[in-house]
């Protein structure tokens, strides 16, 4: 099953056809532009259409298990999808672009924190409305953290791309700057994809980026909240 959403993650229609369907609504492509929920980037919206009958199948949930992306389907009342049916995809492109920007934005903000106050990232949540950064620092410096969605901000301001790319895990655990985010990667993947902010942050990720930092637009400071010991997390978001 190709993962159409990492060859192209601006691709915003696409043909697949049906290789299975479970319960009538659990359904699996050869092919997908939907991103599953994975990797604290929330899952694709949108529908799929199919293209004999032209009857519409909203996509309620995507998800990966055993390795398959599986597209729960509201089928109710409609004639069930089956094995072979040709299909057009189509994602709820304004949710998906807002989710490409608020992840690149927070590799960006994940990057600075971690570069200016040596703080190692622990998790991450990206949402329409707010974006979450959880790391591990001994101080909790409010301003300090403001002032990094400012630095943030200026750099958004200069076109710096992002660009992906294929790594080999032991290249990818002989650098310094990946190696604690390299650590926990699932035995037997011998190859890891990098997301790269231009000469500035690199990590490995499985999800859908821009390709320019000019995209993500001027992004704000919410709030920051000290979760006891060294556990810090920030709320920040995008202003449109
Ligand atoms: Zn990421």
């Amino acid at each position: 099953m190709k993962e159409q959403y990492l060859v192209d993650s601006y691709q915003k229609e696409y043909d697949a056809i049906v290789e299975s369907v479970k319960d009538g609504k659990f359904v699996i492509m050869d092919n997908t532009i939907f991103y599953p929920n994975s990797g604290g980037q929330p899952h694709d919206t949108g529908k799929i259409i199919n293209k004999s009958t032209g009857i519409e199948y909203p996509m309620v949930y995507v998800g990966k298990f055993d390795d398959k992306i599986s597209h729960e389907i509201d089928a109710k009342g409609k004639p069930e999808l089956k094995q072979g049916d040709k299909v057009k995809c189509i994602i709820d492109w304004e949710r998906r672009y807002k989710l490409m920007r608020s992840h690149t934005a927070c590799h960006l903000v994940s990057g600075i924190i971690s570069k200016n106050a040596g703080a190692l990232i622990t998790g991450n949540q990206i949402g329409i409305e707010k974006v979450r950064v959880d790391f591990n620092l001994e101080t909790f410096d409010k301003e300090a953290l403001k002032q990094y969605i400012d630095t943030a901000n200026s750099m958004i301001e200069s076109d710096i791309n992002i660009i992906d790319y294929d790594m080999k895990k032991e290249d990818v655990e002989q650098n310094p700057e990946m190696i604690k985010l390299a650590k926990g990667i699932p035995q037997g993947i011998d190859v890891l994809r990098i997301i790269e902010i231009k000469d500035f942050d690199k990590q490995p990720d499985g999800g859908t980026h821009v390709k320019s930092l000019k995209e993500i637009g001027k992004i704000e400071f919410i709030k920051a909240e000290n979760k006891g010991k060294n556990n810090r997390r920030m709320y920040f978001k995008l202003l449109d």
